[in-house]
């Protein structure tokens, strides 16, 4: 478990941290009033904030806990070029410029992906890239992702320790790849996103993890809680206690770090900063790459959508009801109407627990987690250890 805080920095670095950390704070608590008004307007009846298209399920590595079985060779079903097209038009129709991960898989794999990008680009969607630390991951093609408006990368790192990281990642020498993907980045220009999957394995690495982080001069570090799908269904996952020992250091950390922390698929975490600040993670933080992060939560299928590499949509890319396909339905439509999707977004259809929390519209629990273990997603989350607050007569 997490045995002690983050290892300190130097004091040189501890000053230069305090005072980025204050002007980045500044910089957003600058525009929060105008901000605020706005996404308070924002509905997520109507739209998604995020979406995320695994454009490729190919991927040169055998991650431990991908999701997604990511296999070698494209899918020859794969959503093509005119199709792919099509629908970054039909979701620029959500009127609202979300953001759009590019994911896999390995996005690069593609070859047609920055001309993607950059389509989606100049219909305003705000568009950023998950790629694979592979030999890929050049500095040219991290140039021509800038070039083509992708605002932001995101790798993953699951471990401090190279050796820790590359056994998640099934290759020996992934560590140093993405340490010179991470660079090739920066050199391009693109900000930089951490992605890191935690388990009952790798959690003990985290507070490690820190320094590097800063290091690296991350604006992001987006602490995924595993759901046990795809190859990670083989991973132990933290005890309900672990999953609040980790968001509550994660919530200290938060206030001493240069980076913004995103917990994903751990919707308490919301609960868990209310409760101590009065104010939700994250809310409203703002970025000059533009790639915000929304006043209110967002959960899967509320504020969140997933397409798959066959064009199927899903409340996300750990919630695997498919709910329409692309080939056939326009997403903006899936997205407003499936059955599937509007029950995700009410809170009245919650079950159990995360039914009777007082909680339930701020965090709701990660539905994802509760269908992996339970099979119905309105189901309660188990990893949650909150007892709600027993309801007035
Ligand atoms: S019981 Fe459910 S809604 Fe309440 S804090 Fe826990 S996960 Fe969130």
């Amino acid at each position: 478990m997490i045995a002690t805080d983050a290892p300190p920095a130097s004091g040189i670095r501890l000053g230069g941290v305090a005072q980025t950390t204050v002007t980045v704070r500044e910089e957003a608590a600058s525009a929060r009033h105008e901000r605020d008004a706005r996404m308070v307007m924002a509905d997520f009846d109507q739209a998604p904030f995020t979406i995320a298209w695994e454009v490729t399920r190919a991927c040169a590595y055998a991650c431990q806990h991908c999701r997604a079985d990511a296999q070698p060779r494209r899918n020859p079903r794969e959503l093509d070029t005119g199709e792919a097209m099509h629908l970054i038009d039909q979701l620029a129709g959500f009127g609202n410029r979300p953001i759009l991960v590019l994911t896999g898989g390995d996005p690069l794999m593609r070859r047609d992906l920055f001309e993607l990008a950059r389509y989606a680009d100049e219909l305003g969607l705000r568009v950023s890239l998950t790629p694979t630390a592979t030999a890929l991951a050049t500095e040219k093609r991290m140039r021509q992702a800038r070039a083509a408006g992708i605002r932001r990368v995101a790798f993953s790192v699951d471990a401090a320790e190279p050796l820790t990281h590359d056994s998640f990642r099934g290759f020996r020498g992934s560590f140093e790849r993405t340490r010179s993907a991470i660079a090739a980045a920066g050199e391009a220009g693109l900000s930089i996103q951490i992605n890191t999957t935690v388990c009952a394995t790798n959690v003990g690495e985290l507070p490690a993890m820190v320094e590097q982080l800063e290091q690296w001069g991350v604006v992001q570090w987006s602490v995924f809680f595993l759901v046990p799908v795809g190859r990670g269904a083989g991973l132990p996952l933290l005890s309900p206690a672990e999953h609040e020992e980790v968001l509550g250091w994660l919530s200290d950390l938060t206030e001493r770090v240069p980076f913004d922390i995103k917990a994903t698929a751990a919707p308490q975490y919301r609960r868990i900063l209310h409760q101590r600040t009065g104010r939700t993670t994250g809310a409203g933080f703002r970025y000059s790459d533009g790639l915000n992060r929304p006043v209110r939560g967002v959960n899967d299928g509320r504020g969140f959508m997933f397409i798959s590499h066959l064009g199927e949509v899903m409340p996300s890319g750990f919630l695997t009801l498919p709910a329409g396909n692309v080939r056939n339905l326009n997403p903006v439509e899936i997205y407003r109407h499936s059955p599937v999707f509007t029950s995700l977004r009410d809170p009245g259809a919650l079950k159990g627990k995360c039914g009777r929390c007082e909680f339930r519209e701020v965090c709701g629990g990660s539905r994802a987690r509760a269908y992996a273990l339970s099979g119905d997603p309105l189901a309660s989350d188990p990893t949650c250890p909150y007892e709600p607050a027993p309801a007035l007569a």
